[in-house]
């Protein structure tokens, strides 16, 4: 079963859920948590032990032969992305732009371009708890295309009974990637304005994709008639509310879970688990 973790933005306490489900899970079962936050891993910080092996992303690029080459400027014409621009010698790359849809290739009447792969991030491979796997995508500095990085963090983690894939906030393409494939969605939010508007665009992505999701509510003062009448409206069950404690607080703020600490909140969250499995179960 593939669960992801989603919030409409950042600062929600997304990776704190995903963090101490995974903990919370790894006692019974053979859990894998992939930190799809690839501009801002973080996930590791809860789990900090453990070898670490890693594998470098690659995408690839076109080259252009010169002596090939007649300067028809079909390649650059054919880039929708703007990635080839026509100069006096030849067709220019940005290798940032490119997306590696190696379209530029197939229109080449002279057969003048070939590609190479090129680095734009690494995925990391650590186990911190006996049932417990990690793996973390990350993005080089500079980079802007996620999505592969996210693919390649998904691609290895395909063996484990269970996968926490824990998205970067908003609705934009890397968390489309993330959300590929997810047999449930949790979407963490707040009850505040900022947090139904955020709520709302989540909730409309998974809907759109066909994924069964339920509303983690989190630092709950207790007034949560807002984004209960949301979720009431959309038929999204509420599957776990997390009041705003002080010492849950204090235990996030030093990079620990609230399910290590303290056993009741390890159920807490198996619960969760549980519930999440009964909206997948639901659709069947
Ligand atoms: S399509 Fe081929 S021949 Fe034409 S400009 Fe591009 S690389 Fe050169
Ligand atoms: S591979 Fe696609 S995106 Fe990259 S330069 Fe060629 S046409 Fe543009």
């Amino acid at each position: 079963m593939r669960i992801a973790i989603l919030s409409g933005k950042g600062g929600t306490g997304k990776s704190t859920v995903a963090a101490n489900l995974a903990f919370s899970l790894s006692q019974t079962m053979e859990v894998t948590a992939v930190d799809c936050d690839v501009e801002e891993p973080n996930l590791h910080i809860f789990f900090p032990d453990g070898d670490v092996a890693e594998e470098e992303v690659l995408t690839l690029v076109p080259i252009v032969d010169p002596d090939l080459c007649n300067l028809c400027g079909e390649c650059s014409r054919f880039c929708r992305y703007g990635a080839l621009v026509m100069g006096l010698n030849g067709p220019n790359l940005n290798p940032q732009m490119c997306h590696s849809c190696r379209g530029c290739r197939l229109v080449c009447p002279q057969d003048a371009i070939t590609e190479k792969g090129r680095g734009i991030g690494k995925v990391s491979i650590s186990h911190p708890l006996s049932g417990l796997t990690l793996i973390t995508g990350t993005l080089n500095e500079g980079e802007v295309m996620a999505p592969p990085v996210i693919k390649k963090a998904k691609e290895i983690s395909n063996s484990g009974q269970l996968t926490i894939l824990d998205s970067s906030p908003g609705i934009a393409c890397p968390v489309i990637e993330t959300l590929q494939d997810a047999d449930a969605a949790i979407l963490v939010t707040e009850s505040t304005p900022f947090g139904l508007h955020d709520l709302e665009l989540a909730a409309e992505v998974v809907k759109d994709m066909g994924i069964p999701s339920g509303v983690v509510i989190n630092r709950s003062d207790g007034r949560d008639q807002l984004i209960g009448t949301f979720c009431k409206e959309k038929s999204l069950p509420v599957i776990m509310t997390i009041p705003f404690d002080r010492k849950i607080a204090q235990v996030q703020n030093r990079g620990d879970l609230i399910s290590r600490l303290d056993p009741s909140w390890s159920e807490k969250f198996q619960e969760l688990y549980r519930k999440t499995s009964d909206l997948k179960e639901a659709v069947q």
